[in-house]
């Protein structure tokens, strides 16, 4: 059904082809619909003047209005460059332009008042300002309380004039056309419970709004709409999910009895308890579980994963567990190996370096049904590996995994879809969670097993290397075992790994006594398992590592974490590596260390860490800084790439269009109604554009 909203942008007035090519090369603005939702960024308060006095270069931008006194081209040829002098009562201030030069310079009027805008910077003793915004004072200036939106625009498109004026001036003239024309998106009643503005009134007052309480209400329903719709879609999918695929009914138990009692090495916490229910309620339900399991570094959730496989392996199908790492895999496979003996079940491992005779045995014994549990890395998606009845998939640390991988295990098993374990350490913002794994249902391990001594973290200088070192001396003297840990990011390989080695030999020089161990990403992997196993086994005290180490690794003596130029890691990132240690029954240290010179944002970070241990509120942090697309797991998932709304600031909103839809499912789950019709077709739309958006990128 193609509306009014679907014509071509190249129709609007004062496009054409060759515009409406760069927008929608530009900013995906194909339609007039396009057009209308490339909302400004922000608004900009046109009603205050400054004096040219008052101008200080502290002022995000100014507005003076003034006369010309003179309008002088300096330089020659390449190096032109343009200035005016703008006066008025109070004093002088130079306006230059390096671009457009000679145009400029023939529309300039001396004599004139202007209205002139932009950022003054100091320079010398003066103020001037680069490339202001320049008009001829009319009336208009004067009137009050007018915000002018400012909009996204491109270097190139600003090249062709299509700088956030003209985009605006587009705004208007297609909101002239059309505005009695755009259609209400949410039903009536939606619209009262929630006091919400109409469409069309959102839609002309985002752009050129009468006031900033009418700003802020266009805002608020654009943004509430733009939620609802995606927590509609999530929700709607998770339902479909359910009737579509009956689960295997898993209602026997005596494995895991026999676990229970006699091979459980210790106390469940509370925690463990309840998310085990929640897990085992889904698995007697007959609907196929897609639970999300999230436990902060050291909660437990290990044993969680293997009491899990008892009621799957005792149901008589196979379960799976995938890792990131090579590492981590072997260290799953070696810490689940002795409970799979107690118990009398196959489990093996499956990694990019099995031995070819390996790999036939494992491919034999899991089609014949006899391996109960396979263990493994990415190795497990090839599609040599095929199970006899998959009952159980995990995916441990699902952040380092695109959702293609997780939907390619899930599509393991020939009759039915296996029930689905995502487990994550990597606390991710309740808001976010709801977006990104929105269709899944929630388990929190919010509780750390008995005797734990919650981590010391401080932050220290470069400068005061003497005394960390006498620190870690003496921990060694006690028996403990430490990390150091350097950053080795990608884009500077080379240097990182030089970074890396001259801490180990600085390290070495400062504890020769002291057997060291160094594990990082370019060694082979028969020699990072020797190093690792090295540490494990206590024979080495030292452990100088990349952030190889971040992921999952379980050595309880360890207790001191050193991180150095810790001002280069992500949050999320500093809590995964201080998750290392804290593990066993000592008193733990991490030890962030940095030159003087930091960012802003880098104090900030280190400060959230040594303030608190608690990963939620870490990872508040982390989203409050680096907004949602950067928080590790959210790229692949394009629920991200909102348009307005913004899920580090409106969580709360969030919350409220969630329980709207979760209403709204519950009384009409296909969305037959009447009343919902308008929803449905709204639903329908974005499937059809969802599809298109696919094919254009
Ligand atoms: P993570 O959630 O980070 O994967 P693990 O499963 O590796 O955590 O558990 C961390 C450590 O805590 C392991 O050594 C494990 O044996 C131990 N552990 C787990 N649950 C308990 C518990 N209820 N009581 C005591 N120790 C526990
Ligand atoms: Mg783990």
């Amino acid at each position: 059904m193609a509306g009014y909203f679907d014509t071509g942008i190249e129709f609007l007035k004062g496009v054409g082809p060759q515009k409406a090519a760069l927008l929608n090369k530009e900013l995906a603005i194909f339609n007039y619909g396009d057009l209308l939702q490339h909302y400004p960024f922000r608004h900009e308060d046109r009603t205050q003047f400054y004096k040219i006095s008052e101008v200080n270069d502290e002022l995000p931008f100014v507005q003076i209005k003034g006369v010309l006194r003179a309008v002088e081209v300096l330089g020659a040829a390449r190096k032109q460059r343009l200035r005016a002098y703008l006066m008025d009562e109070t004093g002088e201030i130079e306006l230059v332009w390096f671009k457009a030069v000679q145009w400029m310079h023939k529309s300039l009027k001396t004599g004139i008042p202007y209205v002139v805008f932009g950022k003054a910077t100091k320079f010398g003793s003066k103020y001037n300002i680069a490339h202001p915004e320049i008009e001829v004072l009319t009336p208009s200036h004067d009137q009050k309380g007018y915000l002018q939106p400012v909009y996204h625009s491109t270097e190139k498109l600003k090249y062709k004039f299509l700088d956030s004026k003209a985009l605006s001036k587009l705004q208007k003239t297609l909101l002239t056309l059309s505005k009695d024309k755009i259609p209400e998106t949410l039903p009536v009643e939606i619209i009262a419970h929630f006091k919400l503005i109409s469409k069309r009134d959102a839609i002309l007052q985002i752009h050129f709004p009468s006031s900033s309480q009418d700003l802020a209400k266009a805002q608020h329903r654009l943004k509430f709409e733009e939620l609802f719709y995606i927590q509609l879609r999530l929700l709607k999918l998770k339902l479909t999910r359910q009737e579509k695929f009956r689960g295997i009914v898993f209602k026997e138990a005596a494995l895991l009895t026999k676990f229970y009692n006699e091979h459980l090495p210790f106390e469940l916490t509370n925690a463990q308890k309840k998310v085990i229910r929640e897990i085992y309620a889904d698995m007697k339900s007959g609907k196929q579980m897609n639970r999300l399991l999230q436990g902060d570094v050291g909660s437990g959730k290990t044993i969680v994963a293997f009491i899990c496989m008892m009621i799957v392996i005792d149901g008589g199908r196979q379960v799976t567990m995938m890792a990131p790492t090579e590492i981590l895999a072997n260290q799953h496979y070696d810490g689940l190996k002795p409970f799979a003996d107690d118990m009398g079940l196959e489990i093996a491992l499956l990694t990019g370096s099995s031995k070819k005779k390996e790999r036939n045995t494992i491919h034999e014994h899991l089609e014949s049904g006899k391996l109960n549990i396979l263990i493994g890395t990415h190795a497990l998606l090839e599609d040599k590996v095929q199970f006899h009845e998959l009952g159980l998939a995990i995916v441990d640390e699902q952040h380092r995994f695109g959702v293609a991988q997780r939907s390619k295990l899930w599509q393991k098993n020939r009759t039915t879809y296996p029930h689905m374990l995502v487990m994550t350490a990597t606390p991710i913002p309740r808001t976010l969670a709801m977006t990104v794994y929105g269709d899944l249902d929630v388990s929190i391990i919010d509780e750390l097993p008995a005797g734990r001594k919650p981590i010391q973290t401080v932050h220290r200088y470069d400068s005061n290397r003497l005394k960390v070192n006498g620190f870690m001396k003496e921990q060694i003297a006690e028996g403990r075992q430490i990390y150091v840990v350097y950053p080795l990011i990608k884009e500077s390989e080379k240097l990182d790994l030089k970074d890396l080695m001259d801490g180990y030999e600085s390290v070495c020089r400062a504890f020769p006594e002291v057997p060291i161990s160094i594990l990082h990403g370019k060694m082979k992997s028969d020699a990072k398992d020797y190093e690792m196993q090295r540490f494990i086994k206590g024979e080495t005290k030292i452990m100088v590592a990349t952030t190889v180490i971040e992921v999952g690794v379980n050595v309880p003596n360890a207790s001191v974490m050193i991180v150095e130029n810790a001002e280069r890691f992500g949050l999320a990132q500093l809590h995964q590596l201080r998750g290392r240690v804290g593990r066993g029954a000592d008193q733990s240290y991490c030890i962030l260390m940095s030159s003087f010179k930091l960012s802003k944002e880098a104090r900030t970070r280190l400060g959230t860490m040594v303030r608190t241990n608690n990963g939620f509120e870490i990872a508040d942090v982390d989203l409050k800084l680096r907004g949602p697309g950067d928080v590790s797991g959210t790229q692949q998932s394009g629920v991200t790439d909102l348009i307005i709304a913004d899920l580090g600031k409106d969580g709360e909103l969030l919350q409220v269009a969630r329980t709207a839809v979760i209403a709204l499912l519950d009384k009409d789950p296909q969305l037959e109604s009447a009343e919902n019709a308008m929803i449905k077709r709204q639903v329908d739309r974005q499937k059809k554009s969802a599809i298109n958006w696919s094919r254009i990128s």
